[in-house]
């Protein structure tokens, strides 16, 4: 089945921003705290009061574009997605929408020693929503459910790919390459297990060498990079199974059960939500110099592909040594420290591969 089917994969990445305060308001954006106390009118969504936006929110968001090779919006904006959900106390999403701040950017990622291209549609700001709290284990079962609004307001980048990658290992790839780039420019900690790095998995196959696309499901806040793989893989074979049998894939949005290692429909999407966007009369525009984009540009890390490459050619490194070593940068800046202090690169590098490891 799996050489008859091919899979199709897009993948939006939620990443929760390093900065100290939040998107639109002064609170902190510290995780934990007894519930309820990060928080104040501004992302309480109190009537009345009005949100100030985080320049260091759009400093981080300028960075990740250029790393990811993207075109920043000089004329970007913000709007609002309207919707309910207990958890969101203003009742619509600060987030942008026809004019992100980042377009058209790529990340190559390697799968079997192959380069793939991965293309990115856009990059925006936005907010993060609260979070329920449940009287018994799940929603369904429960009297009650509390809301905590410690996150609401913490300022999230969602990065949107093209549906160019094609099976669990390449979304992988994607999300852990991805992750080391936050991770390299300290804009995010990229902690899955914490929810600061989440991804949604839109899934579809078609038969192989045909170029339209199948109906998709979405599974939403995979938070494990071995989950996201899995939903890969579980939803291609679901999907390829059920049209084998005659069937026809829903599109909806499901849920991943770890657990159970399966996923679970949630909601069909017979008619597209309709969250009537309109510009957020509450926030100027963003206008952003070429000067801004200069400056941030200046200050980019030497990133993962350039440090391989480097400790390659400079250190005499294998490419896969060179790969394991700069897989964080804290890593790769000791390795680096240590050559300036006089060590053999080689002999520091097998030490640090070996017994430091
Ligand atoms: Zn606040």
């Amino acid at each position: 089945m799996s050489s008859k089917y091919e899979t199709v994969v897009g993948l939006e990445v939620h990443t929760e921003l390093k900065t100290k305060s939040k998107i639109f308001c002064g609170c902190t954006t510290e995780f934990g705290g007894d519930q309820n106390t990060h928080v104040c009118p501004v992302c309480l969504g109190l009537p009345g009061a009005m949100p100030v936006l985080n320049k260091q929110v759009v400093e981080f968001a300028i960075k990740v574009g250029l790393a990811l090779n993207c075109e920043i919006l000089k004329f970007n904006k913000f709007d609002r997605k309207n919707y309910y959900y207990p958890d969101l106390p203003k009742n619509y999403q600060t987030s942008q929408y026809d004019l992100p701040i980042c377009l058209n950017g790529h990340l190559d990622i390697e799968v079997n020693g192959e380069t793939k291209r991965i293309g990115i549609t856009r990059i925006h700001m936005e907010e993060d929503a609260g979070k329920l709290v449940h009287s018994g284990n799940t929603i369904s079962d429960s009297n009650s459910s509390n809301v905590d609004y410690n996150r609401t307001g913490v300022p999230l980048l969602e990065i949107v790919s093209e549906p160019d990658i094609r099976s669990g290992a390449e979304a992988r790839a994607y999300v852990e390459k991805l992750r080391s780039i936050l991770q390299y420019l300290e804009v995010s900690d990229g902690r899955m297990e914490e929810g600061s790095l989440r991804g949604d998995c839109n899934v579809s196959v078609r038969l192989r060498g045909s170029k339209e696309f199948g109906t998709r499901t979405e599974t939403k806040n995979v938070n494990s990079l071995t989950a996201i793989q899995k939903v890969v893989e579980y939803e291609a074979l679901r999907q390829a199974k059920l049209i084998e049998a005659g069937g026809k894939v829903d599109q909806e949005t499901r849920t991943w059960d770890d657990a159970q290692g399966i996923t679970l429909g949630m909601r069909k999407k017979d008619e597209e939500n309709d969250y009537r966007y309109f510009p957020e009369p509450d926030l100027v525009p963003i206008v952003i110099t070429d000067e801004k984009i200069e400056e941030v540009r200046q200050s980019l890390p030497e990133l993962q592909d350039a440090k391989i490459a480097r400790f390659v050619s400079e250190y005499g490194l294998s490419r896969e040594d060179a790969t394991i070593l700069t897989m964080a940068r804290k890593t790769a800046d000791y390795l680096d420290a240590a050559v300036k202090a006089g060590a053999d690169p080689k002999t520091v590098a097998n030490w640090m591969l070996g017994d430091l490891s």
